[in-house]
């Protein structure tokens, strides 16, 4: 047993040799998606019509897990910027770090390296460009709340004279059109290829590098995008654009899981999970044709505590946000610009309202609109409006309603500590195997591209 323990140890510290190395890295980031997210998305992706419940691309996927939390300095419980710079360069730092160590010095990305062995690079988002997770493979900065700064650094940067990357396909027209520059210009005039129109995404050049912008910050809910699996369809077309002799490192967030989480959204964050789903098929597809590749799937943290069955009721009932037309932003919205009404509201949610119901919004919207009377001064200086007020009033109430039904719950707006669950296939997928830390998912990549 000693031998076969040692034996074992030797193996794991071993270097990746060339022949075992993955000639494409995907790293696919689902943000938020704790271990919760992933088993509700089971039952609410489960044919009603069989007796089994069907696993999920997750499932078939499932490796193991990893730790997440931060650099000591900020406790236990990470962000999105700590943890996508482990993810992304292997070192623990602060909260709210892109790409830097605890003494606020740059870390070199998976990312980077990549691109460094001439390898080309991309990142697929549904957040802003900017964002913490991508922001932090791309950029270094102290505050992942510098947006523009860090839009900057996407043009002012470079890796060994090269931009910082071939490819970025997410939001954030606000960070880079603004009155004091404008970096899309920039990059158009750099050679890039700029597209801010979606249905141009399946059709880039091969022969220049990409920008595509599609949304003022983050791109458009799944349940409100034209594409409910935009992040497939968008990975699906950088993969397309990416592929070649050398290889490819390709980052890709499902940004907005972490979203619904904050906004104790369960309908917003399934319907992301399914667009992940998607993705997912993408790859494995992608794998099949080119088996020199390795997929990696993890989360940086889970979101809003989220429990499957609450307030001492054993049940779960996801068939209630099955058949959304609408994501509860745009429901609250509607409600706001032109009031309640009941039958638009029947067919955003897929289901007719009972009485209870009926009366618990109309109670919500008299108190959005008191709450609006009694604070207007307060709320118009920090930027409120009637609308806007109301629509947020409301859409807590729809979120809540949907709890109800579907008997979800929540302890919190923000992040927890638990540990989340590692996805790999492809090429050299079983090195990540068991339980680790995010940032031994950094260590493994750096290590298989430093046998290349
Ligand atoms: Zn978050």
């Amino acid at each position: 047993m000693k031998r076969l323990l040692s034996a074992l140890a030797i193996a794991t510290t071993m270097q990746v040799t060339a022949s075992e190395a993955p000639k494409n890295i995907i790293m696919v980031i689902s943000d938020g998606m704790g271990p919760a997210y992933t088993t509700a998305y089971r039952y609410f992706n489960d044919d009603p019509a069989t007796p089994e419940i069907e696993q999920t691309v997750f499932d078939k996927y499932h490796v193991g897990s990893s730790s997440t939390y931060p650099a000591k300095v900020s406790g236990l419980v990470t962000d999105s910027a700590a943890s996508a710079t482990a993810l992304a360069a292997g070192v623990k730092s602060y909260n709210g770090a892109i790409g830097v160590d605890v003494n606020e010095k740059p870390v070199k990305s998976v990312l980077h390296k990549a691109q460094s062995l001439g390898f080309k690079t991309g990142v697929v988002v549904t957040s802003q460009i900017n964002h913490a997770t991508p922001a932090s493979y791309l950029a270094h900065n102290v505050n992942r709340r510098n947006y523009d700064a860090i839009a900057d650094s996407y043009i002012d940067d470079r890796n060994n004279g090269q931009f910082i990357t071939d490819l970025m396909l997410g939001g954030g027209w606000t960070y880079f059109i603004r009155d004091d520059r404008n970096i899309v210009d920039e990059f158009k005039q750099a050679g890039f290829h700029y597209v801010n129109n979606f249905e141009e995404v399946t059709a880039l050049p091969k022969d220049k590098p990409v920008l595509g912008l599609f949304g003022d910050k983050g791109m458009d809910q799944a349940l409100d995008h034209q594409d409910k699996h935009r992040l497939a369809t968008m990975t699906s077309s950088a993969l397309n654009h990416l592929k070649n002799d050398k290889g490819m490192f390709l980052l890709v967030e499902a940004s907005q899981v972490d979203w619904g989480g904050h906004a104790n959204d369960i309908a917003w964050s399934m319907t992301e999970m399914s667009d992940l789903d998607k993705t997912m098929q993408v790859l494995e597809a992608f794998v099949e044709q080119n088996p020199e590749t390795l997929v990696v799937l993890t989360a940086d943290h889970s979101t809003g505590g989220m429990t499957i069955g609450a307030n001492g009721k054993y049940a779960w009932f996801p068939t209630w946000i099955k058949n959304l037309t609408a994501s509860t932003e745009t429901m609250s919205k509607d409600i706001a610009k032109t009031g309640l009404d009941f039958e638009r509201l029947a067919h955003q949610l897929g289901f007719q309202l009972n009485d209870d119901e009926v009366v618990t919004l109309k109670e919500s919207m008299s108190d959005a609109q008191s709450y609006w009377q009694s604070n207007q001064e307060k709320l118009t200086e920090k930027g409120y409006t009637k609308e806007s007020t109301v629509a947020r009033q409301m859409r807590k109430a729809i979120t809540k309603l949907i709890d109800k039904r579907t008997n979800t719950g929540w302890t919190t707006g923000g992040h927890t500590g638990v540990d989340v669950p590692v996805y790999a296939f492809g090429k050299g997928a079983s090195v990540f195997n068991g339980k680790q830390d995010n940032t031994d998912i950094a260590k493994h990549i750096f290590k298989m591209l430093a046998s290349q």
